[in-house]
């Protein structure tokens, strides 16, 4: 289908005197058929990346190219969002509520002035591939929300775009919905081997549908990698965080462990450049709380429990090292135990990340 190539790529707005440099200098290829997810924090430059991306935004510098043809360039939109064979799909999936959903998914046909024959059997095979074949008739209102929600994709699709953009489109869905809105869009990116970028701040939305993935922090991106990779070995623990929930621990460099209070964590495994201080980083599903040794897992002390709750089919338990109850750190377990009881916490071995405190 598509390569897109962005080289050192640079948005500045103004404001007034002072400048924010919403894209700094970015330079990445998203290969054909590929879906690239694009995960940060809000206000770091996500949503302006992808619209330069659209041609919807001019850069201040650098060069955009669809394959082999410059795109955008220093100061100028070369090639119109409209000629640029993308389909877009924003936080909100809104239809046109006193169309049809027909006459929905064929706007754009209609827009771009496509015969009325064509209009027709174009909607039916898209309806047809999206499971509305039989809701073809019926006004937004009349419709359920995965319903509407495969209406937006059908439009988005209809002309069959080279390339999909989506700005976090799942965040104004229901939890229940988003989860299936997820796996559609998946089998569709999949299927029709659509160069695919998806930004969102939620971690859930990039590891769902993404091959590849990058981090923008200040408009630049701080790590580029598999989902996985991003999860499991996050350069800082800004991006730890960012990936999905993880305890950030101060801890003093003892003899190669890691020491919180009477915790004694082993780094045998992780490079250590010589630091007396660090940050260990350890995700909740990568602890555990026995008083018998568990396999795979290393003992590293004596904890005390402090709070306990539940949600989504786990425990989330809150304990403390025995000798420092100020130090807090997040379990997850399948079963619970009582407040105020003490036990013993083990880490998962190799999962146990390393960061330079700041
Ligand atoms: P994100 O999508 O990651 O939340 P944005 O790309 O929307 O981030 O914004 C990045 C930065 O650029 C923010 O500081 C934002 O205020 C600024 N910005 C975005 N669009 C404009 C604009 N049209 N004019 C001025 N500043 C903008
Ligand atoms: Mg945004």
């Amino acid at each position: 289908m598509t390569t897109i190539k962005v080289e050192n790529l640079s948005k500045i707005f103004k404001k007034g005197k002072t400048e924010v440099r919403a894209v700094d200098n970015i330079s990445i290829k998203i290969d054909s058929g590929l879906a690239f997810g694009v995960l940060g924090p809000s206000g770091h430059g996500k949503t302006t990346f992808l619209r330069l991306i659209a041609g919807l935004e001019e850069p201040t510098s650098g060069y955009i190219y669809f394959d082999d043809e410059v795109v955008s360039e220093p100061r100028r939109v070369v090639l119109g969002p409209e000629k640029r064979g993308i389909a877009m799909v924003f936080q909100n999936w809104a239809l046109y509520p006193n169309m049809s959903v027909f006459d929905n998914i064929a706007f754009p046909l209609k827009l771009a002035k496509v015969p009325k024959d064509k209009i027709e059997s174009k909607v039916k095979e898209v309806a047809e591939e999206l499971g509305l074949a039989g809701v073809l008739n019926r006004y937004p209102k009349e419709l359920s929300g995965g319903q509407m929600q495969r209406t937006a994709i059908a439009r988005a699709l209809v002309k069959d775009p080279k390339v999909l953009l989506l700005d976090e489109p799942f965040s104004n869905l229901d939890a229940q919905i988003r989860e299936s809105a997820r796996a559609l869009v998946r089998k569709i990116q999949r299927e029709r081997k659509l160069t695919t970028l998806i930004v969102s701040h939620d971690p859930a939305d990039i590891f769902a549908i993404a091959n590849k993935a990058g981090v923008i922090v200040h408009g630049k991106f701080a790590q580029i990698g598999t989902p996985t990779e991003i999860y499991e070995y996050p350069a800082t623990d800004l991006i730890a965080r960012l990936t999905g929930e993880i305890n950030l621990l101060q801890a003093k460099v003892i003899e190669n462990n890691a020491v919180i209070s009477n915790l004694k964590i082993p780094l045998k495994n992780v490079e250590l450049k010589g630091q007396n201080n660090v940050v260990v980083g350890i995700r909740p599903d990568d602890l555990s709380l026995s008083d018998t040794p568990l396999d795979k897992y290393v003992d590293v002390g004596t904890v005390k429990i402090k709070l306990v709750s539940y949600g989504a089919g786990i425990f989330k338990i809150v304990v403390s090292p025995v000798a420092d109850e100020s130090v807090d750190i997040i379990v997850d377990a399948e079963e619970p135990l009582e407040a105020g009881v003490e036990t013993h916490l083990l880490v998962k071995i190799g999962k146990i990340k390393v960061f330079d405190q700041s």
